[in-house]
C-alpha cells in the first residue's frame, strides 16, 4: 500500500455513516477513578472515543486522598463501612465542584460482571455487590437535602453494565447514555462498545506482554520478583498506600495479578500437569482451590496465588486487603496456604484504611526485602527443581 492511500482510508474510517454530532466535541464527562475503573477505564476511552468525545474531555478525578474527602467529601457520607466505597463522595465532590471549567455529565458505571481473562473456566464473573451499587449508593450524599447535580447543571449517568456480557451492553448504554450524549443512536452505541473492548484488550495485552518480559529477565538473570495479590482499586495510591512502589525501591521487580501474562505457551507449561490429571479442565479453572467462582476479583487473586506457586521466580507475593472486606476475608488462608506450600514467601497487608500506616508499612517492607535478599536464591532454586520441565520463560533468553 503507498502512503498516499493512508488518509483517504482513514478519512473514510472516520465518515463511516456515525459522524457524530457537533456538540460530543464540547461535551465534558467526568469519570470517578475508583474501584473496577481501575482495570475498565480503556473500555470508557475507547468508547467514548468512538462517540465523538474529546478524550481531552473525559476528566477523570484524581487518586483517592485523605485531603480529598474532607475537601470535596465533607458531610455526604453514606451507609457503607468499605473505606474503598465511602471515599468515593470525595471524588463526586472534586468533579462537581473542583473542576477549573464545568463538565457536562457525571459518568459512574454500576458494572455487574466484569471482562476477564478467566471468563468461561470460572461459575461467572461478578463484581462485588458493595462496588456495583456503590454509584446509587454515593449518590444518596449528593441528594439528600437538595440535587447537587442540577444545581451545577450537571447530567448524573449510573448505566447498570454487565461488561462480562457483551451482548447486552449496547443496549445497557444506550438506555443509559441516551439522555445525556446529544444525538445518541442504538447503532453507533454498539459500534462504540465494539471500539471499547477492542482498546482495553489492547491495553490489556501490552500490559501482560510487559510482565511476560519481566519474568523472562528474571529467568534469563536467575532474579526473583514479587506478584501483588488484590483488588484493581489497590493501585489507588490513597487505596493500596503504594506498598509495592516502596518495595520495588529495592530493586525487586513489581507485578500485579490484573496483568499476569497468560500466553498459551505459558499456561500449558505451568497448569498443564494438572489438566492431563484432570484436576482442572483448564489453566483458569480453580475449582481445585475455590468451587464457588463466582466473584471476578477474588477469582483472579485465588488463581494468582496458583500461577505465584508455579512460577519459580516468583519468590514473594504480596496480599492487599481493605479494612474488614467481607469479600477477601474467606479467601485469605486457601491463598496463604496454596503460596506457602510451594515455598513462596507470603506476607499481607489487611485492614487497608484511608491513613497509611507509614511507620509499620516500613518496618515490614524493611523485613520483606531481608527475607528475599536471605533466601530468594533458594526459593527460587527449590520451586525450580519441582516445576515441569521446558519452561518457555527460557525461550527468551537463548
Ligand atoms: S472492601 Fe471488600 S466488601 Fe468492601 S467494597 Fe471492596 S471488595 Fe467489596
Amino acid at each position: 500500500m503507498s502512503t498516499l492511500t493512508l488518509p483517504r482510508w482513514f478519512a473514510r474510517t472516520r465518515s463511516a455513516g456515525s459522524a457524530p454530532a457537533p456538540s460530543r466535541a464540547s461535551l465534558r464527562i467526568g469519570v470517578p477513578r475508583v474501584l473496577n475503573l481501575w482495570s475498565t477505564h480503556q473500555f470508557w476511552m475507547g468508547l467514548f472515543g468512538a462517540l465523538g468525545v474529546d478524550p481531552r474531555n473525559v476528566v477523570f478525578s484524581s487518586d483517592t486522598s485523605e485531603e480529598q474527602g474532607r475537601q470535596f467529601g465533607k458531610g455526604r457520607g453514606t451507609v457503607d463501612c468499605c473505606y474503598p466505597v465511602k471515599c468515593i463522595s470525595g471524588h463526586y465532590g472534586e468533579l462537581l465542584f473542583g473542576q477549573k471549567q464545568k463538565l457536562d455529565v457525571l459518568f459512574s458505571p454500576m458494572i455487574y460482571t466484569l471482562p476477564s481473562f478467566m471468563s468461561g473456566h470460572v461459575a461467572r464473573t461478578l463484581t462485588c455487590p458493595r462496588v456495583m451499587a456503590a454509584p446509587e449508593n454515593i449518590k444518596a450524599g449528593f441528594i439528600k437535602e437538595r440535587d447537587v447535580f442540577a444545581e451545577a447543571g450537571i447530567a448524573y449517568a449510573a448505566p447498570f453494565v454487565s461488561l462480562d456480557e457483551p451482548r447486552l451492553v449496547p443496549k445497557q448504554l444506550f438506555e443509559g447514555l441516551r439522555n445525556v450524549v446529544p444525538g445518541l443512536t442504538a447503532a453507533e452505541t454498539a459500534h462504540a462498545v465494539d471500539a471499547g473492548y477492542t482498546a482495553l484488550a489492547a491495553f490489556n495485552a501490552r500490559l501482560r506482554r510487559k510482565s511476560r518480559e519481566v519474568l523472562e529477565w528474571c529467568a534469563r538473570e536467575n532474579r526473583a520478583c514479587l506478584l501483588v495479590l488484590a483488588r484493581p482499586y489497590h493501585m489507588d495510591p490513597g487505596i493500596g498506600h503504594e506498598i509495592e512502589v516502596d518495595l520495588q525501591a529495592y530493586g525487586y521487580p513489581v507485578l500485579w495479578v490484573q496483568y499476569a501474562p497468560v500466553d498459551d505457551d505459558l499456561m500449558a507449561w505451568a497448569f498443564g500437569e494438572d489438566i492431563r490429571a484432570g484436576i482442572v479442565k483448564s489453566a483458569f479453572d480453580i475449582r481445585d482451590v475455590w468451587p464457588s467462582s463466582y466473584s471476578s476479583n477474588t477469582n483472579e487473586i485465588l488463581w494468582g496465588a496458583k500461577f505465584a506457586a508455579r512460577i519459580p521466580w516468583i519468590a514473594c507475593v504480596i496480599r492487599l486487603s481493605s479494612y474488614e472486606c467481607g469479600m477477601d476475608q474467606p479467601t485469605y488462608t486457601p491463598t496463604q496456604q496454596i503460596i506457602e506450600r510451594s515455598g513462596t514467601l507470603f506476607f499481607s497487608f489487611q485492614d487497608l484504611d484511608s491513613t497509611k500506616p507509614a511507620g509499620s508499612v516500613k518496618i515490614r517492607v524493611e523485613t520483606i526485602t531481608h527475607y528475599l535478599d536471605k533466601y530468594a536464591a533458594d526459593i527460587i532454586a527449590k520451586k525450580k527443581a519441582t516445576a515441569a520441565a521446558g519452561c518457555p520463560l527460557y525461550a527468551a533468553t537463548a
